[in-house]
């Protein structure tokens, strides 16, 4: 089977990866990037970024993700439609499949694949994504200034979340599956002190209820078995992400949730010459303007060890 080589590969098409492009091509490293099964990543699953700095007026999430890519390809990146199917970073140069059958070579790689929020799999919570259903109160929240919202989990994203909401909009219900919150003490503290929060303890969503206009509110059962209505025009889920990195944990350090363990300040892995930038290793911040600032550095630090 043919072989290409190439300097620099980079994995995802998310702000990390496009914004490693740019820089990888400025630097003259040839980049070749995959973007995988989500060209342009998570942001693309929202509508209007309000916190993006440069755009006053906000920015449509499609246009800004294309905005990043075409300037990457301006400046000379190769960017490929194509998933990476198979890796070994044990060989040098480290050794690539792409969609099952096209064979990649490459002296560095930037690891850049994110992370994907988990939803809980209904019907009803698919149809409303992006019309009242969210991941991420930071991008969305905005929209429901003084309105009602849910926040579905117990843990520190949720506490998290909810606190962030409740300084927002006019009530914020936590929908918690057990008598307990999983988050630190100090987040439950948050929780308890915000008045505007109210949590529904033993609680599972049956169904996310809307009409054309979007989210209208949620049905819940309790363990009981009692089934009650709350209305809300904003169903936030933060049951937790799951970082994309199954495909390099044989030879990738990982926290004890799959994200890439990187050098402190400098997005060195435990490999020379592979680096990761982006959700894939920041389990904190997640957001597109930190990826964006980790891509810009993986391509620094690749283009510092590719010409050493
Ligand atoms: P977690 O895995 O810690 O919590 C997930 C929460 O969602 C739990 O309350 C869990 O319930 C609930 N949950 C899971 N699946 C379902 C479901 N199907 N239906 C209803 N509820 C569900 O994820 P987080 O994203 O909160 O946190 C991930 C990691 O990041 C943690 O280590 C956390 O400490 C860290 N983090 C730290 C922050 C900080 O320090 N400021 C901020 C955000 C995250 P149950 O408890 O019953 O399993």
């Amino acid at each position: 089977m043919e072989n290409q080589h190439v300097k620099c590969l980079i994995i995802g098409g998310g702000p990390a990866g496009y914004t490693a492009a740019i820089y990888a091509s400025r630097a003259a490293l040839e980049p070749v990037l995959y973007e995988g099964n989500e060209p342009g990543g998570q942001l693309t699953t929202t509508t209007v970024i309000e916190n993006f700095p440069g755009f006053p007026g906000g920015v449509d999430a499609n246009q800004l993700m294309n905005g990043m890519r075409e300037q990457a390809v301006k400046l000379g990146a190769d960017i490929r439609r194509g998933v990476v199917t198979e890796v070994d970073l044990g060989s040098r140069p480290f050794a690539f499949t792409v969609d099952g059958e096209k064979r990649i070579s490459a002296d560095a790689v930037i690891i850049a694949t994110g992370a994907t929020a988990r939803y809980l799999g209904l019907p009803s919570e698919q149809k409303f994504k992006g019309m009242g259903v969210s991941a991420c109160a930071t991008c969305d929240g905005f929209f429901y200034r003084k309105k009602d919202v849910a926040v579905v989990g117990g843990g520190d994203t949720a506490c998290e979340e909810a606190t962030y909401l409740a300084g927002l909009c006019r009530k914020v219900y936590m929908i918690v599956r057990r008598d307990a919150l999983r988050a630190s003490e100090a987040m439950q503290q948050r929780v308890r002190n915000t008045a505007n929060i109210e949590i529904l303890w033993n609680c599972n969503t049956r169904e996310v209820l809307g009409d054309a206009n979007g989210v209208t509110g949620v049905s819940v059962i309790r363990k009981d078995g009692e089934v009650f209505d709350i209305a809300v025009d904003g169903f936030f889920v933060a049951i937790g992400h799951h970082p994309q990195s199954d495909l390099f944990a044989k030879w990738i350090d990982t926290d004890e949730n799959g994200y890439i363990v990187t050098n402190g300040r400098d997005s060195r892995t435990n490999i020379e010459g592979v680096f990761a930038a982006g959700d894939v290793q920041d389990p904190h911040y997640r957001q597109a303007i930190n990826a964006a600032a980790s891509g810009c550095r993986a391509a620094l630090d690749a283009e510092k060890y590719l010409k050493r």
